[in-house]
């Protein structure tokens, strides 16, 4: 299916529903792995080659950000949806619960993915979480081999970007899973450490100012969302010239 190029990222023009289905059916066969891209993670990208590659290299590349859906509609290519891949996440664990795949957590601080692991059984009755282990390791290849040595079918790997897709596109292979997602900070959502934004907040595209406003730090890299929408109208004039 063709993807839908947003500054060298190519998205699959997905909703909720279809990014869904799409992720299910990579646990047929294979060896697989799905990324979730903000606007910060797709203006990193425009100057970070592995970055960018390891992108598009994925199965499954969903828009999880209103600054991604903004520069597609900027583009004349407008994607159909912001799809939250702590939302993806959530639906695949009766699944995952119904096919007996098992689910590793990976990632965040220590005590955070047990509990987010509590809270999916609650989720899905019947799920098995193979294993967890913290986000604030080393060993790359010994936690690659923790996820092996547990039997996981498939793996939430929340370390960040872009280290979480680094981690995933380097150990893929090792960690023998059918499917590897990289979901930022999920594993805080799950086990109630971060809230997300109240639905009014979300409904208007503004779920980026929450967070902002419980976690001031994040100014820094937030600042990327205003130059990477410039960036995408800079874009758009390209190609309109080209066009002509
Ligand atoms: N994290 C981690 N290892 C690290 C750095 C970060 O496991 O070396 C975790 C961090 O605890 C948090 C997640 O990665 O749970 C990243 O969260 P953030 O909100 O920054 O991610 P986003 O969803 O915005 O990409």
């Amino acid at each position: 299916m063709q993807r839908t190029d947003i500054l060298g990222v190519g998205f699959d023009n997905v909703n909720m529903a279809e990014a869904f289905e799409r992720a299910e059916a990579l646990l047929d066969g294979g060896s697989h792995y799905i990324v979730t891209p903000n606007s910060e993670i797709v203006y990193d990208a425009q100057t970070d080659d592995a970055l960018r590659g390891i992108l598009n290299r994925a199965d499954l590349v969903l828009p999880d950000g209103v600054g991604v859906v903004k520069a597609s509609r900027i583009l004349g290519t407008p994607l159909k949806e912001k799809v939250a891949g702590v939302e993806v996440a959530e639906a695949l664990l009766s699944v995952f619960a119904r096919r007996g795949d098992s689910l590793y957590l990976l990632g965040a601080k220590p005590g955070i993915a047990e509990r987010a692991a509590e809270k999916m059984t609650q989720i899905a009755p019947g799920l098995k979480i193979a294993g967890t282990h913290d986000g604030y390791f080393k060993d790359d290849a010994a936690a690659a081999a923790e996820v092996r040595a547990s039997g996981a079918d498939a793996v939430y790997v929340c370390l960040g970007s872009p280290r979480q897709e680094k981690f995933i596109s380097e150990n893929l292979g090792a960690m023998g899973c059918k499917l590897a997602i990289g979901l930022g900070g999920s594993l805080d959502v799950f086990a109630g450490e971060a809230k997300r934004a109240p639905k009014i907040f979300i409904k208007l595209g503004l779920e980026w100012f929450w967070r902002l406003l419980r976690q001031p730090s994040r100014i820094g890299r937030m600042m990327r969302l205003p130059k990477f929408l410039r960036a995408a109208k800079k874009e758009a004039r390209r190609r309109k010239k080209e066009a002509k």
